[in-house]
């Protein structure tokens, strides 16, 4: 397995298929459509209040603040570092 090493320059200039560096990705499933999407590129759903935010769905914009355990601390934990530079304060453990 020698060959293919490292993308080429025409492969970048193609644009867009690649990964692209500095964007982190987190993929979760939807709790309610079952559809994955990239929880950092998902838009928070802007209810905020007294909990957290939390991001909507890709595929069928449901955000999470009605799921029943969303207000339960224990579903909850100290976001790792990848998800604080994403904006996130805590991880909400059905989405991880
Ligand atoms: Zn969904
Ligand atoms: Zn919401």
């Amino acid at each position: 397995m020698t060959e293919g090493e490292g993308p080429t320059d025409a492969a970048r200039a193609n644009g867009g298929a690649g990964p692209v560096r500095g964007h982190e990705r987190h993929l979760v499933r939807c709790l309610y459509c079952r559809e994955a999407f990239d929880l950092f590129a998902a838009p928070w759903c802007g209810h905020g209040g007294t909990t957290h935010p939390s991001k909507r769905c890709l595929h069928c914009g449901r955000c999470l603040c009605q799921h029943p355990s969303y207000e339960d601390p224990s579903f909850w934990k100290e976001a790792p570092p990848a998800f604080k530079r994403n904006g996130f304060r805590q991880l909400f453990l059905l989405y991880v």
